[in-house]
């Protein structure tokens, strides 16, 4: 089966030559929920950047459904739905117009957009917001639109970047429900987060990244399941992290 992502050695060097990834190979199945984790600056947002065109690699190659991500972007991009960190969207845009203009991206016609925003807006219960500022929306709302505009084009692979960053508990437990759903839909998801509650409670495979390289990757319980502290002792133990932490009392 093809893999529904496969980065092999990628490498990327900002200028004044500052290397962000070093060599990084992953492969991601289809159908898999898969958590891409490390800490700040470890690399994660360049390795999505390079995925979807944003950034241009050093090295290395990275397919999408065997489509080269670099070389035929614009026909990978169509598989790949993207959920960013930051809210890029206009704040005076209502929900409706932001999922709209996505669509009008990917070059979806009046009639396929009115009928694939109506099923997200119903989706993820935005009905009675839909026609509201979106600076007006509370966190977890917003998190939903962004999340609504990623499927518009009925993406294969969705990449979530902290989906849920700065929403409260409950909020979180919705959104979950909801990723857990698009998963069960039979859709690729990978998914970074600090939460790591939230990456036991969802991912099946996982990779810590750490200055640009892998650092450990396996099944959740191969990663969690081999330490009493879990997921969370075997992340500290491979990122260092917890050497800093005491260093730094
Ligand atoms: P993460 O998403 O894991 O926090 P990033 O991919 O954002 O990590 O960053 C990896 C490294 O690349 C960091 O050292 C960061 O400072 C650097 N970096 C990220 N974006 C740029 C850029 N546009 N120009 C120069 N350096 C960058």
């Amino acid at each position: 089966m093809i893999p529904a992502l496969k980065i092999s050695h990628l490498r990327k060097v900002y200028r004044r030559g500052n290397v962000a990834v070093d060599d990084l190979s992953l492969t991601v199945n289809e159908g898999d929920f898969f958590g891409f984790l490390g800490p700040n600056g470890a690399g994660k947002s360049t390795t999505i950047h390079c995925m979807t065109g944003i950034a241009e690699p050093t090295g290395g190659t990275i397919e999408i459904f065997g489509v080269d991500a670099v070389k035929n972007y614009r026909e990978a991009r169509r598989l790949v739905g993207l959920c960013p960190q930051e809210f890029n969207v206009d704040p005076f845009a209502t929900p409706r117009q932001i999922v709209d203009w996505m669509g009008g991206y990917f070059g979806m016609s009046a009639a396929q957009r009115k009928a694939r925003i109506d099923h997200l807006m119903e989706r993820f219960e935005l009905g009675p917001h839909e026609k509201k500022p979106f600076r007006e929306l509370s966190g977890g709302l917003k998190r939903r639109v962004v999340l609504a505009r990623a499927l518009v084009n009925d993406p294969k692979l969705l990449i979530l970047d902290e989906p849920t960053a700065g929403v409260d508990v409950e909020l979180r437990r919705i959104l979950w429900r909801y990723l857990q759903e698009i998963n069960a839909d039979g859709r690729t998801i990978l998914l970074t987060s600090h939460y790591l509650e939230e990456v036991e409670r969802l991912c099946r495979d996982i990779a810590i990244v750490n200055k640009g390289r892998i650092v450990r990757q396996g099944t959740k319980d191969e990663i969690a399941g081999g330490t009493p502290g879990g997921l969370e002792e075997a992340y500290l133990a491979v990122t260092g992290s917890a050497a800093e932490h005491v260093a730094g009392q």
